[in-house]
């Protein structure tokens, strides 16, 4: 027999307990500028969901190789919803019920794939969903949704500088959307989208998500 796998697991913060990671889901364009940034419509094209493998999950404070494949790594600076229970078709009210916590994330992207796969309408797994490609920060308990700003600093330059209440889809309508495609389940994380600024990580740089009331997602690229 092979051993299962572990389960990734994700820090809570004033904690030693680990949450578990289930799945995790990641929002396209859910903020105007960023939209914009990348060549779209925000008025003409709803938000739409990518995912990442669960083992993709690195701690705040880490340092990862410089991934292999690309020579235009990015940073999206994000905030991250963990749900601790399930459910699908939700209306807006039911889906905020759903919440665990929330984290400050990174959605690390291969650009120069992504812009690839875009271009020979291919998938974009390898330009999301690799290794080390989701940077999360302590979860931090409860269900209220963070209100503030999200930065973004590479080497304590900001790049990234937005309001969350600049997001297109909040958070309540982003899970009740996403529970029309699939049935949520408790251990889920979803990447709810970067605002405008995205921009590249070098090899040996420090890059830092800030989200107001949250533990920040700090990750150096080796
Ligand atoms: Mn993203």
């Amino acid at each position: 027999m092979i051993a299962a796998p572990a389960c990734p697991t994700v820090a809570v913060a004033g904690s030693s307990d680990r949450f578990p990671v289930r799945r995790i889901f990641c929002v396209g364009r859910n903020y105007a500028e960023h939209t914009r940034e990348m060549g779209g419509d925000p008025n003409a094209e709803p938000p739409f969901f990518f995912t990442k493998p669960a083992d993709a999950v690195v701690d705040s404070g880490a340092a990862i190789p410089y991934p292999a494949a690309t020579e235009d790594l990015h940073h999206e600076a994000e905030l991250v919803v963990a749900l601790g229970a399930g459910g699908a078709f939700l209306s807006q009210d039911a889906a905020l019920a759903l919440v665990w916590g929330y984290a400050a994330g990174n959605d690390l992207t291969r650009r120069d794939l992504q812009a690839a796969a875009k271009a020979a309408r291919r998938p974009w797994d390898m330009s999301k969903g690799f290794d080390h490609s989701a940077v999360l920060g302590a979860l931090r308990q409860g269900s209220a949704v963070p209100q503030g700003r999200i930065r973004c600093l590479v080497d304590g330059v900001v790049t990234q500088d937005a309001d969350l209440a600049e997001m297109i889809w909040p958070v309540a309508g982003i899970i009740a959307h996403l529970s029309q495609f699939v049935e949520l389940k408790a251990g889920d994380l979803i990447f709810t989208g970067t605002p405008a600024g995205v921009g590249p990580i070098g090899r040996g740089q420090l890059c830092e998500v800030q989200i107001d009331g949250l533990a920040p997602a700090t990750v150096r690229v080796g």
